[in-house]
C-alpha cells in the first residue's frame, strides 16, 4: 500500500523499479516498464497502471493514448524489494504493436490455457461471427448446453472403456469446452469452481 512505497529499494537503480505486468487470470507476463515513486503513487491512486517512461523522461498511464489501460488488482514486491509485480486486467493488448502481451510466443500453462479459453467463449457470446459454434450455443440456451455436458460426460466414460487414448483424450476437451459454456450460460466464473477446489485442498 501507500505507506510501504518509501520502503522500496529505489536507489538501487536510480530511483527506478522494474514492475512486471501479469495478465490477472491467465498469469501471462503482458509487458515490463519502470516505475518512479511518482509512477507507483499514481499506479495506487488511480488504479491504472502508471510508468516513467525513460524515453520521454516522463509519466506514462498505460493505455492514455490506445486506450488499453491496465487495471491493477493486486501489486507485490519481491523478497529484495527491488522489483515489482502488478496483477492486471488489460482493457485491450498490452504490446503498442497490437497483440495481447509484449511476450507473444510465451506459453500458457495448460492450467492457465482454460482461463484463456473461458474469455474467448465470453467474448462469443457477446459479439460473434455468424459461423461461431459457441455462439449458437448460447443462442439455443441453458438446458441444451447442459444436455451436451451430459452427452460428453458420457462420451468421456465410455472412450475411457472402450476407445483409444486418441479418443479420450478428444472427448476430455469436448467436455471441458461444454462446461465452460456451461458456467458462462449461468454466469459462474472459472475462478469460482477453481476456489470449491482448493477450499476442498486446505481441508
Ligand atoms: P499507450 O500507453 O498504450 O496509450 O501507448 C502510448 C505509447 O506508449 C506507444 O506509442 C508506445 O510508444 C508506448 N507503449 C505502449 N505500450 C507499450 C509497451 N507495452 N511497451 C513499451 N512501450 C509501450
Ligand atoms: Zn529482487
Ligand atoms: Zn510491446
Ligand atoms: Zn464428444
Amino acid at each position: 500500500n501507500e505507506n510501504n512505497v518509501e520502503q522500496l529499494a529505489w536507489l538501487k537503480m536510480d530511483n527506478l523499479i522494474p514492475a512486471i505486468i501479469q495478465h490477472h487470470k491467465t498469469g501471462a507476463v503482458l509487458m515490463q516498464g519502470y516505475m518512479s515513486q511518482e509512477a507507483l503513487y499514481a499506479t495506487l491512486t488511480s488504479g491504472n497502471a502508471t510508468f516513467f517512461s525513460r524515453s520521454k523522461q516522463a509519466l506514462w498511464v498505460k493505455g492514455e493514448t490506445s486506450g488499453n489501460y491496465l487495471k491493477v488488482k493486486q501489486i507485490l514486491t519481491d523478497c529484495d524489494k527491488d522489483s515489482l509485480l502488478l496483477s492486471c486486467e488489460p482493457i485491450g493488448p498490452s504490446c503498442h504493436l497490437g497483440t495481447e502481451s509484449c511476450f507473444p510466443e510465451q506459453q500458457l500453462t495448460t492450467q492457465n490455457f482454460l482461463s484463456q479459453l473461458e474469455q474467448v467463449i465470453a467474448t462469443r457470446q457477446q459479439n460473434a461471427p455468424d459461423n461461431s459454434y459457441t455462439a449458437q450455443l448460447f443462442a439455443k440456451g441453458t438446458t441444451k448446453i447442459a444436455q451436451k455436458v451430459g452427452e460428453e460426460g458420457v462420451e468421456v466414460a465410455l472412450a475411457a472403456v472402450a476407445e483409444t487414448k486418441q479418443d479420450l483424450l478428444g472427448e476430455c476437451a469436448d467436455l471441458f469446452y461444454h462446461t465452460l459454456v456451461l458456467l458462462r450460460d449461468k454466469n459462474i466464473e472459472l475462478s469460482e469452481v477453481m476456489d470449491v477446489l482448493q477450499k476442498r485442498h486446505n481441508k
